[in-house]
């Protein structure tokens, strides 16, 4: 996924005084994206929010469909860069098919987890296959790599096999990281959590959480019910930290959410168009380096041309407040 939005400021984030050291609700809603092109699918973007940047090292959430993608081109998101993060790819219906410049040509199939580490470099696309399902249903979610890290050597995981959590109200896929002691088997750089989660019908029931963390959920089918708080398809309700578990419950129809948590990361973060880094003239370069062909490798097979960067802001940037104002 690359961010196509026509606001090209950077976004600081991070920064420990941005965690609520408590339970809370915050209901974050989501804005409408379009992913760009002719009839270009939309997305509902929760994350980076202007109340809140960041969930533990969740730095960006995108969801999407369910879109019919039998007529028209679909899903296509032409070759371009990414520094700083790692991208997780979870398909709910459909198929796309990723390329990136580390040589990677996979398919993305629902239940299986698509994990690219950026690092210091690489670029990708994302394509609706000639031969498709139908349906397209899918989260994109981008990790912010910790400053140890973040120049890591760009690398591609594919997992099919994710383990899960499975009790009588519930059924739970851990995506990326840690839950209830269940370990998902791709490689992380900080403490944290990413699972889809399935309630059954009337389900009424706790899911146990790291104190530590902080979390919030997705909303991603059905009418679930977290901690008493209903939450719709698109919307991310934040939850704090300090929760040594959570309730949860649905009605007739059962429910289906994403969970995201991890430790609220310290270090302040910037992140512009599809880069996240530490400075400003860290940023120009990346897109300099972008524009002129150097540092991110090349996509080999994508039917179309890369993407251009956007313009960096005429004006000179003025930072974000740390703290968002409330
Ligand atoms: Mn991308």
């Amino acid at each position: 996924m690359s961010n196509l939005e026509r606001d090209t400021a950077e976004t600081r984030c991070g920064g420990a005084g941005l965690a609520t050291a408590v339970p809370t609700h915050e209901v974050l809603e989501p804005r409408e994206v379009p992913l760009g092109g002719p009839r270009a699918l939309v997305v509902r973007r929760t994350l980076p929010h202007r109340d809140r940047r960041m969930v533990g090292a969740w730095c960006f959430v995108d969801d999407y469909g369910p879109a019919d993608v039998s007529a028209g081109p679909g899903m296509q998101v032409p070759p371009h860069p990414h520094t700083g993060l790692q991208t997780v790819s979870w398909l709910l219906e459909g198929e796309i098919l990723h390329r990136d410049s580390v040589g990677s040509l996979q398919l993305v199939r629902p239940g299986e987890l698509n994990l690219m580490t950026a690092g210091r470099a690489i670029s990708h696309s994302e394509e609706s296959p000639a031969e498709r399902p139908a349906g397209l249903r899918g989260v994109q979610l981008w990790v912010a790599l910790p400053d140890a890290h973040r120049q890591v050597d760009p690398h591609f995981e594919h997992h099919p096999d994710l383990p899960r959590v499975v009790d009588r109200d519930i059924a739970a896929t851990v995506v990326f990281g840690e839950l209830a002691g269940h370990v998902s088997p791709a490689t992380t750089y900080t403490p944290i959590v990413g699972a889809d989660v399935e309630l059954g019908p009337r389900a009424d029931t706790f899911l146990p959480l790291d104190s530590d963390f902080e979390h919030a959920v997705l909303g991603l089918s059905g009418r679930p019910e977290v901690d008493g708080v209903p939450v719709a398809q698109g919307t991310l309700l934040y939850l704090g930290t300090g929760r040594r578990d959570v309730a949860l419950s649905a009605g007739d129809d059962g429910g289906r959410f994403m969970l995201l948590g991890g430790t609220p990361i310290e270090e302040e973060l910037l992140m512009w168009w599809n880069f996240v880094g530490r400075s400003h003239d860290e940023i120009v370069q990346a897109r300099e380096d972008w524009e002129s062909g150097d540092r991110f490798g090349t996509v080999v097979g994508y039917p179309g041309d890369r993407l251009p960067a956007p313009p960096l802001p005429g004006t000179p940037l003025r930072p974000r407040p740390r703290v968002p104002r409330r």
